[in-house]
């Protein structure tokens, strides 16, 4: 059996950029490009990580590649394929690397083993379909052990590390030490911030590349009034709005019309009525996204002081293997929530979308986003928070924990509120201030969208791992 698994890449213009970011910046998008491609001469580009679905990384190469595809890369993608001993190791591995003991054990000896097994079988399977001239692009930890059997091969590999944490702790450099042997071994390694450099690793290899988002996908790309509520109400999330005409359609990336027709699983909470506030946060079911606190701050401080509701939607967690803690996290969720009193039950909403068909979960996630009041995003470690970008995109006023890369997006008391990652009262009170305060709200919003235009917007991205590559082949 292969120990990879191909993904699927369509092909999207870059041309799509020319509006958003301007003409010159469009043709220097087009001329890096053209360099790029004649350097890899029609060799392959691939990239592997541990899932297609779910979670920022797969978020990312979904559209980056696609967009390489249309400029005549031939990006390729493949999934590694572990079982459920395998993302336990390397979900431990992440939890470790963000300072949190996660499942209590170590990564010991026994660790590794499994571990290598995984990653040496994907390694060779990898090994036997590239040709010189290739490159390979591995993503985060769980791709590792990979880089020693592909660099027998003289190939140029890069490791792109979508992790990090402000201050390490023994848990962390004790993870580090499991990783640094093999990540020493690539030709160069992409972070997200200066912060998450490994002072032992060599400088002249590093590069750092921040994380950004797709203006265009069915996940960010402009939504009508009538399509928020169209998409709402077909996916039973809300009551359809008599005001509004609903249009429950949204591009597909091969802009052929989609229609949300399968319900989401609303498993709590009241569908919501279109006036009701909504203070949204959208993540994967992971302690590290905090979502007994999001709640717990919620009832504390919000509910007894507006009229707001809570929604906390994330992924069905069956769909995602690399997320083996999801499950637990998700129950975990569940049992607070009916813990808590009747009036709380009415005003917190647990949701579970579908991953089958991911534009429609992505179009689900795009109309939740715009049609909240407030989002917020209370990690206790994030890499970056894509979640947070997108909705400052949206023009939404954030609240997000100061850590991590969220710091980096959000000015404080600018372009969103950063609070204390376990500072509920602060994250409560600026909920509701934001909810109590259209104008506030909406004046924050727009120098939200404005930083993300300046900074966050995948053609920089794209930018910037062409010239890691000309860096490479030249
Ligand atoms: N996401 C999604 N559906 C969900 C939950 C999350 O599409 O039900 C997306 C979310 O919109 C974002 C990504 O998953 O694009 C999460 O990326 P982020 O960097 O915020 O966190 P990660 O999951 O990578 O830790």
């Amino acid at each position: 059996m292969s120990a990879l698994t191909p993904v699927p890449i369509a092909a999207l213009p870059l041309e799509r950029f020319a509006p958003v970011i301007g003409d010159p910046a469009y043709r220097r998008l087009m001329d890096r490009f053209a360099r790029g491609r004649d350097l890899l001469g029609g060799h392959a580009m691939w990239n592997v990580n541990s899932t297609a679905r779910g979670g920022g990384v797969a978020e990312m190469l979904v559209s980056l590649l696609a967009y390489g595809r249309g400029a005549g890369i031939d990006a390729r993608w493949e999934v590694i394929r572990g079982d459920e001993a395998f993302f336990t190791v390397t979900k431990r591995i992440h939890n470790h690397l963000h300072g949190a003991a996660g499942d209590g054990r170590p990564l010991d000896g026994e660790a590794r083993a499994v571990y290598e097994a995984v990653t040496r079988a994907a390694g060779e399977d990898l090994a036997n379909r590239i040709v010189p001239g290739d490159v390979v692009l591995l993503h985060d930890p769980q791709t590792v052990g990979m880089i020693p059997v592909l660099k027998r091969l003289g190939v140029p590999v890069v490791w792109r590390c979508h992790v990090g944490i402000d201050d390490p702790d023994g848990l962390t450099r004790r993870a580090w030490g499991f990783l640094r042997d093999y990540v020493r071994q690539a030709d160069a390694y992409v972070f997200s911030r200066r912060q998450y450099v490994w002072g032992d690793l060599d400088p002249a290899k590093t590069v750092l590349i921040a994380p950004s988002i797709d203006a265009f996908s069915a996940k960010n790309q402009e939504l009508s009034q009538a399509q928020v509520s169209g998409i709402l109400s077909a996916a039973g999330l809300q009551d359809s709005d008599p005001a509004v005409d609903g249009d429950a359609s949204f591009a597909r990336l091969d802009t052929s019309p989609g229609r949300v027709e399968r319900p989401a699983e609303a498993d709590q909470g009241r569908p919501l009525r279109p006036d009701d506030v909504m203070v949204l946060q959208v993540s994967r079911w992971d302690g590290l996204k905090d979502p007994l606190g999001v709640i717990d701050g919620f009832v504390r401080h919000v509910l007894p002081n507006s009229k707001a509701h809570l929604v906390y939607a994330g992924p069905s967690v069956e769909a995602i293997a690399d997320d083996p803690e999801g499950r637990s996290v998700l129950a975990a969720a569940r049992e607070y929530y009916g813990a808590l009193s009747d009036e709380a039950r009415e005003r917190v909403h647990l949701v579970t979308l579908p991953m089958t068909d991911l534009e429609e979960n992505a179009a689900v996630v795009n109309a939740l986003q715009r049609r909240a009041h407030v989002v917020v995003q209370k990690s206790i470690a994030e890499g970056f928070g894509l979640t947070v970008a997108e909705a400052m995109w949206k023009s939404r006023p954030v609240v997000a924990s100061r850590i991590g890369g969220i710091q980096d997006q959000i000015e404080d008391g600018r372009s969103g509120w950063l609070v204390g990652p376990r500072d509920l009262a602060a994250y409560g009170n600026a909920v509701v201030r934001l909810a109590g305060d259209p104008r506030a709200a909406a004046a924050m919003g727009g120098l939200a969208r404005l930083r993300v235009r300046g900074g966050y917007l995948g053609s920089r991205s794209l930018l910037q791992y062409i010239a890691l590559f000309e860096r490479l082949l030249l």
